[in-house]
């Protein structure tokens, strides 16, 4: 597409098809255009891309995009393309007739936006090849990689504050999601970074709920989520790769499209797994985490934990997953204790040295305790990454159901009392097998059923029970020691309940509730029966679409757009120009059809009298059939001068009227002369003062809609630069 302007805002507008920035957008990109360096740090689908896409867009030259992963550039330069955007990627996928069909664009100047790789940027002859072109910027995607102190380092990171040596006159824009101070400031010296301004956006993902649940009965829970999230698409992170495959198993049988995905599938197996999630071929992967990092998909609902994960920054960057398009979507963490006791074992068995096994430790504690904490989820994460606040945030599990405490002395001493007498020597699930008196091999032959409190736990669920000895746990009653098989351990403030000299408040387990339902489920009434049924049509519509042209149905439109065209039905050109996320380039290429899918489905129902502009259409639809104006006003029982209305706001509204068929060319100059001499007046009647006798209002109109279309479209040519 022709670039139209250089204005950021239209830019915005025109190419991406939104009406505003969002928070220090437009100050990143300000930043870069006064050619300086920049350092962006936002949440996961803040909008980081725009920072520095705008820019590519305004300055000369072709913006470098460094990116870690392959099937994260790929995504990138599809949704740019699918915005009209000349973007590429170079890198080893590629074969040498693509390369130099690539290298020749970019010597013709067409290219705005190159990915590659830092390997690849960071070669001799890349280098060399670098500093022939005209760069209008460098751009270092997932920045954290470059620190040590940040949880994915990559070495081929380190290398990059080379590259901004050799470019002093280019500015550099360092983007990342992880926020912590230590890895920002990091960032800014690893790689060099000249006077960089740093924006940092609040780490909020306000339309992500936040929920944690018991590690009991997971499945029994995924299958409630579900039934809540029908036809949404999401994942389940796994710890193991065995239970990626058993809960993708589960789930099929279940009749959900699932699969599986973890490292050691081969290649093919992944990448084809990754496209048929990102098309919306499957719509469940059990994954562990080494699916996800390069996905873009926007419209993934969902995220569960099947497994803690071993640090908020990464549990935090996982469920940041879900809703890249700003549309609701849930979470759900499964916090279980035996999970913190596998993480312990992994990191005791590996060979880092032991101030990084420090680190990895206290950060494994900063998880759990986050899953038990009983206020704000929100707040806990967002004082993780230093920012701190009070108010609740609503979109979280202990917003919506504020937990209560009671007096839980007594079923603490229970546990308590159990522990001592087995001698601290017994873990989690045996001191609960004996609370609830179970009589299996283990509890036979460690002569467990002998002891005294052996059953004294019965009128309490397994569930119960576990989740009680995690609160003592979490409230230092007892303590895991991890060097002797992970066997509970009184403490001293266990010791003071036990005997009575302290009490404790515990809280009640919880089963899955969901979000909270604010008004109680109400039938679906007409209106929200036909916006559901017709986005269904615009889904299907789309995939079909992504299918022919070999890409993701999100790049053809998000479903925040599919949304927004439902919300009130598009019906008409000019409408969809307010859709967000309809850019000018999606307008010519799909305008048309979504129009046809969406009138074609109103036609089919009892819509008429409910949606705007549908009497504009049915007078449009007569029209097409070949009858004269004079024919329609009969068939539809209207007077002549109202469809020469009709005419005018169809017109209005970006339909191709042949308005010299109800116009002779004549009369519009004099209508159009009288029109402007007058100043342009909303009221009408001074203009048909000096017309012909015979020409009504409606011929007016039409006259002044089509002048002003013209108008318009030749203001669209000037803002060409
Ligand atoms: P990040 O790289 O920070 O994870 P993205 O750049 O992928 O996030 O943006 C996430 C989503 O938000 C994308 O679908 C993008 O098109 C959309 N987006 C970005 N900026 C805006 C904006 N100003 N208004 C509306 N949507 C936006
Ligand atoms: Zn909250």
């Amino acid at each position: 597409m022709a670039q139209e302007t250089r204005d950021p805002q239209l830019l915005l507008q025109q190419v991406f098809g939104y009406d505003q920035f969002r928070p220090h957008q437009r100050e990143a990109i300000e930043q870069v255009l006064s050619g300086q360096d920049a350092l962006v740090i936002m949440p996961t689908g803040g909008g980081k891309s725009l920072c520095y896409q705008i820019p590519a867009l305004v300055r000369e030259g072709v913006a470098l995009v460094i990116s870690p992963l392959i099937a994260l550039m790929k995504d990138q330069v599809e949704a740019l393309r699918a915005n009209g955007i000349n973007a590429h990627a170079i890198n080893s996928t590629l074969d040498s007739g693509e390369k130099m069909q690539i290298h020749e664009e970019i010597g013709q100047g067409k290219v705005k936006l190159l990915y590659v790789s830092p390997e690849k940027v960071m070669t001799p002859a890349f280098l060399d090849y670098l500093t022939t072109l005209p760069l209008s910027l460098v751009a270092i995607d997932e920045a954290h990689c470059v620190s040590m102190w940040g949880n994915d380092f990559r070495p081929e990171y380190a290398q990059l504050s080379a590259l901004v040596d050799l470019l002093p006159h280019v500015p550099v824009i360092a983007l990342t999601a992880t926020a912590d101070p230590a890895t920002q400031a990091d960032i800014v010296k690893q790689l060099a970074l000249r006077n960089a301004s740093v924006f940092l956006g609040s780490f909020e993902r306000e339309n992500l709920h936040i929920e944690v649940q018991p590690a009991t009965q997971r499945m029994a829970r995924i299958l409630r989520f579900l039934r809540d999230h029908p036809g949404e698409a999401g994942i389940i992170y796994c710890l193991s790769r065995k239970s990626t495959e058993q809960v993708a198993e589960q789930l099929r049988n279940e009749g959900y499209s699932a699969a599986h995905y973890h490292a050691k599938l081969d290649r093919q197996e992944r990448d084809r797994v990754q496209e048929d999630f990102q098309r919306d071929n499957i719509r469940i992967i059990c994954a562990t985490i080494a699916f996800g990092m390069g996905i873009d998909k926007s419209n993934i609902r969902w995220i569960i934990h099947y497994n803690l994960p071993k640090n908020i920054e990464s549990y935090y960057q996982e469920i940041g997953r879900a809703g890249r398009d700003g549309l609701p979507a849930s979470t759900l963490l499964f916090a279980g204790f035996g999970d913190v006791m596998t993480y312990r074992m992994m990191i005791a068995d590996s060979e880092s040295p032991d101030e990084f096994k420090d680190v990895q430790i206290q950060k494994l504690d900063r998880m759990f305790s986050f899953s038990q904490a009983t206020s704000c989820r929100t707040n806990a994460i967002l004082g993780y990454f230093g920012e701190s606040r009070s108010q609740p945030c609503g979109h979280c599990d202990r917003c919506d159901h504020p937990v209560t405490s009671f007096d839980g002395t007594r079923i603490a001493q229970i546990a308590l009392s159990a522990i001592a007498r087995v001698n601290q020597t017994v873990g989690l699930q045996l001191l609960v097998d004996i609370l609830r008196g179970a009589a299996n091999k283990e509890i036979r032959e460690g002569g467990y059923d002998r002891v005294k409190t052996y059953g004294a736990g019965r009128s309490w669920s397994r569930d119960h029970w576990v989740q009680y000895v995690t609160q003592l746990i979490d409230r230092g009653l007892v303590s895991i020691d991890y060097t002797e098989y992970g066997h509970l351990k009184m403490t001293p403030i266990g010791e003071d309940v036990l005997y009575g000299r302290a009490p404790v408040s515990l809280t009640e387990p919880e089963g899955y509730k969901g979000k909270k339902k604010t008004e109680t489920v109400r039938k679906e009434t007409p209106r929200q029966a036909f916006r559901r049924e017709l986005l269904v049509q615009l889904s299907l519509w789309r995939k079909q679409v992504a299918d022919t042209e070999g890409i993701s149905p999100t790049h053809v439109l998000s479903d925040a757009t599919l949304e927004a065209l439902v919300e009130d039905p598009a019906l008409f050109p000019a409408q969809l120009e307010k859709i967000p996320g309809f850019s000018a380039h999606k307008r010519q290429r799909y305008g048309q059809d979504i129009l046809r899918v969406i009138r074609s489905y109103c036609h089919g129902q009892d819509w008429r009298k409910t949606f705007k502009g549908a009497t504009y259409l049915e007078t449009l639809d007569y029209l097409r059939t070949g009858l004269s104006l004079e024919e329609v006003a009969q068939a539809r029982g209207l007077g002549v001068e109202t469809l020469y209305c009709h005419l005018a706001w169809l017109t209005e509204q970006g339909e191709d009227i042949p308005v010299d068929d109800y116009v002779s060319e004549s009369l519009k100059t004099q209508i159009i002369d009288r029109w402007l001499a007058l100043g342009q007046p909303e009221a009408l009647n001074p203009v048909m003062q000096e017309l012909p006798s015979g020409t009504g209002f409606g011929q007016i109109k039409l006259a002044i809609a089509s002048w002003q279309r013209r108008q318009n479209v030749g203001m669209k040519m000037d803002e060409r630069v």
